[in-house]
This record gives structure tokens, sequence and C-alpha cells, in this order.
């Protein structure tokens, strides 16, 4: 079965991304592009090919008009390291059992790449011309950031004046509601990401002996500033992302707790103070802030001169970098930030009643018949923020049906894909590119 192979091919390139560029190995990377061209010689044959900074992917699939404005589907190839401790399978083996396929990325998110191949493969061989044109762009350092993969096509398509009127790219999936307190499956839609940044912090102290210590070293000066930060959360707030989920959920909620979630912006007060006991639900009512990495002293009887932290801010909607960076100056300590480790602001937020949010629905109807598809506030990050400037709207959805077990296991051990899975994947991705009008 080509489809099958077609995707141990693709697990077994080790496409492994770092943050450091100069630490990649690119040469899985060429393979992989030369894998594409192999494995779909139609696709290559019958579309537009572009590569973006040698490894980036972009196809159009030109359709019947080429006036009306185009779809782009998005994935990445690029995938986070694994070592093979502890997996039932390599990581990189691309195994099949009969039953599953195993290997990193066969989740995250070569399955999803594979599948598109795949679909527009068979309507390619069935001789099916799109309504209008369809883009597929496919990143390869999503993982660390996207900065060269999925930013390099979003400004290739900005100097060619190309603009979408939705992206479809990875996200959330569907699985069980029970997480969220109800019986039916949920195809969860992600509208919108929070902003992902990291800055440094320092702080500065007397140089000396520890035997003879000032009253206030640089190493205290960093601890009281975590310990003010921590206890001093940034305000709760209902958005319209949450507000949506929770109209969305109160048809499927019995009693009070359905007439509550039916009126969201009413009871704020109230169903914020419960979510917010969740960390997961916690993160979706307000921009949050985490600090990952201290450093300070060379010696255990030295005052070192300087300390730093790094915290990770995670930006709602409605609030901007500058206002929580403002809000930690109004707390009243002294710091220099020495490193804008990554800047991002929150998304846009895109319609809950557009054409792609619509669409996306239907063809889960039709796919998933028995998943209840909502939209959701994604706290991680996808390459569609990059989009934001070319296209309208982006969904993330990513059509397959996750156990929790299962969702664990992306970026950890054990990633696999059942057979099951992987088809039902492509039966969405080529009703998606077939019903389009
Ligand atoms: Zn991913």
């Amino acid at each position: 079965m080509d489809a099958i192979k077609h995707l141990q091919d693709a697990i077994r390139l080790a496409t492994v991304s770092h943050a450091d560029p100069y630490e990649t190995d690119w040469t899985p990377f060429r393979e992989f592009v030369d894998f594409m061209a192999e494995a779909y010689p139609l696709i290559h044959e019958k579309m537009e090919v572009k590569l973006i900074n040698d490894f980036a992917l972009i196809y159009r699939w030109p359709g019947t008009s080429s006036e009306a404005k185009p779809i782009l589907l998005t994935a990445h190839y690029d995938v986070v390291a694994a070592s093979d401790e502890d997996w039932e399978h390599p990581p990189f083996s691309g195994h099949d059992d009969g039953d599953k396929i195993w290997g990193r990325g066969t989740l995250d998110d070569k399955s999803s790449l594979v599948a598109i191949m795949e679909a527009a493969t068979s309507l390619l061989e069935a001789e099916y011309v799109p309504p209008y044109d369809i883009y597929f762009s496919f990143g390869f350092d999503e993982e660390v950031g996207g900065t060269l993969g999925a930013s390099g096509i979003a400004r290739y398509f900005q100097e060619e004046d190309i603009s979408f009127r939705y992206v479809l790219d990875e996200g959330g999936a569907v699985t069980e509601g029970k997480s969220l307190g109800v019986d039916a499956e949920l195809a969860m839609i992600g509208i919108a990401e929070k902003g992902n940044n990291s800055f440094r912090f320092l702080f500065r102290g007397e140089e000396g002996h520890s035997s003879t210590p000032p009253t206030s070293t640089a190493v205290g000066k960093m601890a009281a500033f975590i310990h003010d930060v921590e206890n001093n959360p940034l305000p709760l707030r209902m958005t319209s992302t949450l507000e949506a989920t929770l109209k969305a959920l109160a048809p499927y909620k019995a009693g009070v707790e359905g007439f509550i979630l039916s009126r969201p912006k009413l009871f704020a007060p109230l169903i914020s103070r419960i979510l917010v006991k969740n960390r997961q639900t916690s993160a979706m009512l307000r921009s949050s802030i985490a600090f990952t990495m201290t450093e300070a002293g060379s010696g255990h009887n030295i005052l070192p001169r300087t300390a730093t932290c790094v915290a990770n801010i995670r930006v709602l909607q409605g609030d901007t970098v500058d206002g929580v960076l403002d809000h930690l100056k109004g707390l009243g300590h002294e710091y220099e930030i020495v490193d804008e480790i990554l800047v991002n602001e929150a998304t846009s937020v895109s319609d809950v009643e557009g054409e792609g949010m619509t669409y996306t629905k239907e063809i889960i109807g039709k796919v998933y018949p028995a998943a209840v598809a909502m939209p959701y506030l994604m706290v991680g990050g996808t390459d569609s923020r990059y989009y934001d400037k070319v296209a309208d709207n982006a969904y993330r959805f990513l059509p397959l049906k996750l156990s929790s077990a299962e969702l664990d296991t992306m970026h950890g051990r054990g990633e696999h894909i059942s057979h099951e899975n992987y088809f039902k994947m492509i039966e969405f991705y080529t009703e998606f590119l077939l019903n389009l009008e």
C-alpha cells in the first residue's frame, strides 16, 4: 500500500529541527525534499512547486477560476528529537506492526503532510479540478519557531500578493470529551493562539566574598522578583474565544451547568473562579508567566555580580507584550531585560462563523459524525500564526481521533498512528479538497 509506505519513508528521515540552525543536520531535510518528488510524481507534474529557504515547500494546485481567492492547507515536516530509549519500536524506524505505524512525526505532523499529498494524488488521478486555486505549504522548523519555514513562506505570499480566504493547519484533534465533563467526542478547532514570548532579566549585586555579604545580593533580588511575579498574576479575563467554546459546550451539559455555560458573559466571574483551578483552563483565562531558567554564580562562596532568569510569557488576546512587561515593571524591582529571546503578540481571532469554520465543521461531520466540533484557544503555537497577514482566518485542526494517552506521545515516547486513524485522515483531506464550492 503506497500510502503506508510513503508515511514510513517520511518517518525514517530524521528531520529534527534545532533552535540553533547550525546544530541541525540538514541532510535528512534535503532527502525529504527529494522524497516528495519521488513519492508524488503526479503532484509534481500537475502543480507548481516552489522551494523557499531551501527546504520549505509550496504547491499551487490550479483551480477552474484563478479569480476567486485561494485556500491554504499547511503542515510541517520537522520533528522534535527522540532517543531510542523506552520506545517499543525506534523513533525513526517507521515500523508497521500491522495495526500501527511507529515513529516520531506519525502524529505531529508528518502524517498530516503525507495524508494531504495522498488525498491530492488520488484526486488528480481522478482528474478532479478544484473550483479555485488550492495551495499547500510545508514548513521545516515549526518546532523551533518557524522563523525560516512558515515565516519565509508567508513573506513569499506577501511579495506575490497572494492572500487566502483561510488556512487549515494542525491544532486540535478529535478527543474524548471527558476532560471537559461531556460524554460526546469533541473535535477541537483552534481559532486563536496566545503569543509566545521569552525574555531574559538581569539583576545586579555587589561582587565580593560571601563571608561579608551586603543586605541584598543579585540572587536575592532575582528571587524577590520571581516571588512577586508568581504572587501577582495578571487579571482573569473571559475572551470571545473562550465564550465561543463554552457556548458550544453548553448543550452537552445538563441542568444548571448548561444554563451557566450558555451565558458565559453573564456568569464570567463564577466560570472564571472554577476554570482557574485547572492548569489547562486557567491558561485560557489570562496571560501567563513562567520562569524557566536561572543562572548565577561561579563558586559556592563567591557573591555573583549578576543573576539572570528567563520568563516565558504567553500573551492572551486583549493583552500586549508591552502591557505584560509594564505589569512586571509595576512590581517595582530593579532589572534590565538583556535578551529578547522570542517576541510574539497573541494572534488575531478567526471568525467562528466564517466560511472556513463552517466548511471544516461540515467535513468533520462527514468523517467523524459522532464528534461535536467546537472552537477553542490554543495555548501552544503553530506555523499558522505567520499567515495572519496573508489569510483572513486560520483554523487549526488535526483530523485524528486521539486518546489522552496518544496525545501524550506527541513530543513524548512511543509516538504512533493507527492505520485506522491514518486512513481517516486521508479521507478527511480528500473530502475537504473535493467538496469545495
Ligand atoms: Zn506540530
